[in-house]
């Protein structure tokens, strides 16, 4: 049983109280910090209108909302993280109730802002931008007015804005479909014993050793949505189209280019990605010939794909232990970083370390610009738990150091770089831990998992990139998206990527039915991209000198005061080029030979010894 939260010791929780002692005090800033009655921010709303008056105006509305955000932010920190602690405890429930809705009526009350610049003429925004009294909001202002070429006349701006609950039908239906009214019912194991199979128990469920669990769930689970195939495709259509009415309305040349605009992301990093994956597809196909040898199957299924060639290995590592040898792994990046590291983790407490009842699970790192780093763990001692703390101190030293060195408006980081850092950091413990692994086992445990994780994060999401761009342009092209298209194209990817040594069943042309991602508007690419980014990095800085560590320190403090991409060049990746997925890729290849070599050596002492290979999955039935 998990310990009550009043059980747990200090050293144990993270720092709330440097933010505000108790709760008392926060209500008081809280009380302070508006108007009892709405409007809210009367200061603010007193400019509406008079934006266009001078850039003295502008820079008084722009210093007053930051402030007003920062102030909220803050309090947000506070109120979250202590209903995190406790999601039953009522007073922090209300006061986390209490600044969301707060934070709501600021953006309301912050609306106009936006609107009311993009209207002023491109003569007077020029001269705005050029004043030495903007200076400091100069990019802020660019990001602003980029989309300004897209806009439309107010009138149907109006009209656009009215849509918009509309268009998110197709959305909400899936959620509610796929959420709410699905039931999968149960599935058989090997020894006839039955499983409720959920959403959250498919994915244990193809990590069984067990095959025919796997295969009765993989089955069972597609099968409710060939049901429905009909109303999903209809769905995903819906939703499609929605994206194309916004792309057309705004004078986009395609959807792609509509969503990535925005992020000033050139399409031509979407395309390198896939390019550089289809090149390299064999490498892909290399690994599952190696899976389907060691688990020893004269078919490989897709329900195989999951289950892990060796079993966890043994490596247990106490809190302290994982802290230290997550701070020593940092090594490459300098004693400056390590030190704040050291500092947050051991003496500052950002960490609220282990699980209690009611505690939010998973793990996340939050905190905001005039707070510390904050990172809710579930510690438990396994290996994952270690890449968790490492990937999350990732985010947080990447937030602190912009905190540090970025004013507020550039105090965060964009979604395209937001896992980055988490990415590398794991890299670097990964490595760490490989030299220090003194058994082949621990050894071939470690690259597996980086291999899986490679294979799910990169080449996954390419392929679900691709299938994406796919719907959008037959969308484009005025081509109905039907099952039967669908599946095809579904059937196509998969016979791709996986290759001719996996049988694609019926139901696997099925998956894209159940792909939430599906819905967010090219967002997946981010995931490979990121992946890919982060492993090129490290790379850079282990191999490197003080120039290359110097210019990633760079990129972590650079926080959101460039386009994406521009930082990542600085810090010495140009995703615009297909190599650093390339690079990517090409470690993925030499882990898998690595593993190859192991696991063949490992089964030759087995033999030697006269035991049966323990990485060997008998198939059944
Ligand atoms: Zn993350």
């Amino acid at each position: 049983m998990a310990k009550e939260r009043s059980a747990i010791s200090k050293k144990d929780q993270w720092n709330v109280e440097s933010l505000f002692p108790n709760l008392k005090t926060w209500q008081m800033a809280f009380d302070k910090a508006q108007r009892p009655s709405k409007p809210r921010w009367p200061e603010l709303s007193y400019f509406k209108g008079l934006i266009s008056e001078d850039p003295e105006t502008l820079k008084t509305v722009l210093d007053l909302s930051f402030a007003v955000d920062r102030l909220l932010s803050a309090l947000y920190t506070y109120a979250h993280l202590r209903h995190d602690e406790d999601i039953t405890h009522d007073e922090h429930k209300i006061a986390y109730n209490r600044i969301s809705a707060l934070i709501h009526d600021f953006q309301e009350e912050t609306a106009w802002i936006e609107p009311e610049l993009l209207a002023l003429s491109q003569k007077k925004l020029d001269t705005f931008l050029a004043s030495p009294i903007l200076k400091e909001y100069r990019f802020h202002l660019q990001k602003i007015i980029r989309v300004k070429k897209h806009m439309l006349t107010p009138d149907k701006e109006e009209l656009l804005a009215q849509s918009a609950k509309a268009l998110q039908v197709g959305h909400k239906a899936f959620s509610a479909i796929n959420d709410a009214d699905f039931k999968f019912g149960e599935v058989l194991d090997g020894k006839r014993k039955k499983h409720e199979l959920t959403h959250a128990q498919y994915g244990l469920y193809l990590r069984d050793q067990d095959r025919t669990l796997r295969e009765n769930a993989f089955k069972a689970y597609h099968g409710k949505y060939m049901e429905y195939e009909n109303t999903l495709s209809e769905l995903l259509s819906g939703q499609v189209q929605s994206h194309l009415f916004n792309a057309k309305a705004r004078k986009y040349s395609s959807c792609l280019e509509a969503a990535l605009f925005v992020k000033n992301i050139d399409t031509e990093v979407y395309h390198a990605l896939i390019k550089a994956v289809h090149e390299k597809i064999d490498v892909l196909h290399k690994y599952i010939n190696l899976r389907k040898r060691v688990m020893g199957l004269d078919q490989l299924h897709l329900y195989d794909m999951y289950v892990p060639l060796i079993k966890e290995a043994d490596i247990r590592l106490s809190y302290e232990e994982a802290e230290s040898i997550i701070i020593e792994s940092t090594a490459p990046l300098g004693k400056e970083y390590q030190n704040l590291l050291k500092q947050g983790l051991k003496n500052d407490r950002w960490v609220d370390r282990y699980e209690n009842k009611n505690k939010r699970s998973g793990a996340y790192s939050s905190g905001s610009y005039d707070t510390m780093p904050y990172i809710l763990m579930n510690y438990k001692e396994q290996i994952k738990d270690v890449f968790t703390l490492a990937h999350e101190a990732g985010h947080s030293m990447h937030s602190l150091h912009t905190y540090k060195h970025q004013p507020y408006q550039y105090g965060n980081y964009p979604i395209f770089l937001a896992e980055v850092a988490s990415t590398f950091n794991e890299e670097l413990l990964m490595q760490l831990l490989l030299k220090k692994a003194k058994t082949d086992d621990e050894r071939i445990y470690l690259i597996n998992q980086k291999i899986e994780d490679i294979r799910g994060t990169l080449f996954r999401q390419t392929m679900f990139a691709e299938f994406e761009l796919f719907i959008h342009e037959m969308a484009e092209k005025d081509i109905p998206l039907t099952p039967k298209l669908l599946k095809d194209k579904y059937r196509q990817l998969n016979e791709m990527y996986f290759g001719r040594n996996v049988i694609i069943d019926e139901e696997a042309v099925i998956e894209w039915a159940r792909i939430p991602h599906f819905y967010y508007n090219f967002y997946v690419f981010q995931y490979a991209t990121g992946i890919s980014a982060a492993l090129a990095l490290a790379d850079r800085v282990v191999k490197g000198g003080a120039k290359e560590r110097e210019e990633y320190l760079a990129f972590l403090k650079g926080g959101s005061s460039e386009y994406p991409i521009e930082m990542l060049k600085k810090a010495g990746v140009d995703m615009r080029s297909p190599n650093p997925v390339k690079a990517a890729i090409q470690k993925f290849s030499d882990l898998v030979d690595q593993l190859d070599v192991l696991l063949q050596s490992k089964g030759k002492t087995e033999k030697a010894k006269g035991a049966s290979p323990k990485g060997k999955i008998k198939a059944k039935g």
